[in-house]
């Protein structure tokens, strides 16, 4: 990851189609970003990996799919309209907005360099509020969610009473929350609209202390083995006391090594039985979970962890990056993803276009479809092609050349080794699926 920076991938993401700013053409909206034809396809193949992983890998992990917009008191019992703030300051002179967490309140404002510029910090909440029916008043105020976790709580009881659960048992969600964050700056890093992928495990009382570190290891072992990012940019941060909120028994973050520096990626917290306690006392009705084994009777703990998706591709992006000088003095661009995220798993290439290699290619490109998420392309040098491919990280690229027409075979060329090997057509399929199965990044 030595050669990346933060405005190199904010480049290849637009030049490339992977993440624009949006409403460019109107000068662009802070905080806010649209996902192209490649970050779509790369978004949401890390949530399908996730989804995958929680819900079909694990025991007793069951989906929701919660409202944005939710009743008011939910936020009320849940915390988020008294203490969802950051402290924010403004500098007079300039009139910049900085969170005062962040800036050394004695040192000269960062932007304009005037001393002592500073108002008094000053809380503001993060909620995005807007209002619901016909009527603007304070009745039909309600917030999109800061997080999806709350609509994992508030429906415990219908996921409870309407599937077979039994404690322990975790509910999964993916989802996008609104925060109306005063510094917006590192590209997706932190953004006012984002997507989270939270679970939300109950368990008993007690044995908390058993599924904590357990949701910890899983959830570290997902990034290394299943998403494939290296290990050596991942690590725990546990929280201090300043950090760890009332409620909590316990917390760590997953920090990843982002191209400015250490920084959270997921959450892994212990949050006792405070949400379904809040919830049961604000909503007046009954939170408990009753054992059907030992009739006890029961407000469930909570491990939860707290992913953020479009954090999560920002972490992709950066993790696969690499300028590489190869020999003879040429220079690629390659994204290292792992074969199962890739937005384009095989790129099918006809070496030239005449003789018909092309319509050959074609044609297999379509039978492809089937197995792989696939791109056709027959213009320019086969060399420049390559490198359009490694550029948004496509693993396996396939050239249709004259022998093909001869015997049926094909040169496959790996993405990270460049190497290549002749495969016949009716093998190819399985031989691809097969490099996936055994990808390691080198
Ligand atoms: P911070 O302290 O950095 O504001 P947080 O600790 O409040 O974040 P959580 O509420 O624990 O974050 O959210 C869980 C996850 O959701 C984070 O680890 C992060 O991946 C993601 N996330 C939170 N806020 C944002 C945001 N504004 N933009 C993108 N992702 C976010």
């Amino acid at each position: 990851m030595g050669n990346v920076t933060m405005d190199k991938i904010v480049s290849l993401c637009k030049r490339r189609g992977f993440i624009f700013q949006s409403s460019e053409i109107y000068g662009g909206l802070n905080g806010a970003y649209d996902y192209g034809p490649m970050g779509v396809q790369l978004k949401n193949n890390i949530r399908d990996m996730w989804w995958k992983e929680m819900t079909q890998l694990h025991d007793s992990i069951v989906g929701l799919d919660a409202s944005i917009l939710m009743h008011p008191r939910v936020w009320e019992a849940s915390g988020h309209v008294s203490n969802f703030t950051d402290p924010m300051v403004d500098c007079k002179q300039c009139k910049s907005r900085f969170r005062a967490d962040q800036i050394d309140l004695n040192a000269p404002c960062p932007v304009c360099g005037t001393r002592g510029s500073f108002t008094t910090p000053r809380n503001f909440n993060l909620m995005f509020a807007t209002h619901i029916g016909a009527d603007v008043d304070a009745a039909s105020t309600i917030y999109l969610r800061p997080e999806t976790a709350q609509g994992i709580y508030v429906d415990f009881k219908n996921v409870v009473s309407s599937s077979r659960v039994k404690i322990p048992f975790g509910i999964a969600q993916v989802g996008k929350s609104f925060r109306n964050e005063i510094t917006t700056k590192n590209f997706i890093f932190r953004s006012c609209e984002f997507e989270q992928m939270e679970m939300q495990f109950f368990c008993k009382p007690g044995t908390d202390e058993k599924w904590f570190p357990y949701w910890r290891e899983q959830r570290m072992k997902f990034y290394v083995e299943k998403l494939g990012i290296v290990a050596d940019h991942l690590r725990w941060h546990q929280h201090g006391p300043d950090e760890l909120a009332f409620y909590a028994k316990d917390a760590y973050d997953i920090q990843f090594l982002f191209p400015m520096g250490w920084q959270e990626l997921e959450g892994v917290h212990s949050r006792t039985d405070y949400d379904l306690t809040q919830h049961q006392k604000f909503s007046g009705k009954d939170q408990t979970y009753l054992d059907p084994e030992t009739n006890e009777r029961y407000i469930p703990y909570v491990v939860e962890t707290s992913a953020g998706l479009t954090r999560n591709v920002l972490m992709a992006m950066s993790d696969a990056y690499e300028e590489q000088e190869l020999e003879g003095g040429d220079t690629r661009t390659v994204l290292h993803f792992h074969p199962e995220i890739a937005p384009v798993t095989v790129a099918v290439l006809p070496l030239v276009k005449k003789d018909g290699l092309a319509e050959f290619a074609n044609k297999l490109e379509h039978e492809l479809r089937e197995d792989f998420a696939t791109d056709y392309d027959q213009s320019g040098a086969i060399g420049r092609r390559y490198r359009r491919q490694d550029e948004v990280g496509t693993p396996y690229c396939v050239t249709v050349d004259y022998d093909t027409l001869q015997d049926n075979t094909v040169t496959l060329r790996f993405r990270d080794s460049m190497e290549q090997e002749r495969v016949a057509i009716p093998e190819l399929a399985n031989r691809i699926k097969k490099a996936t199965k055994e990808y390691k990044r080198v």
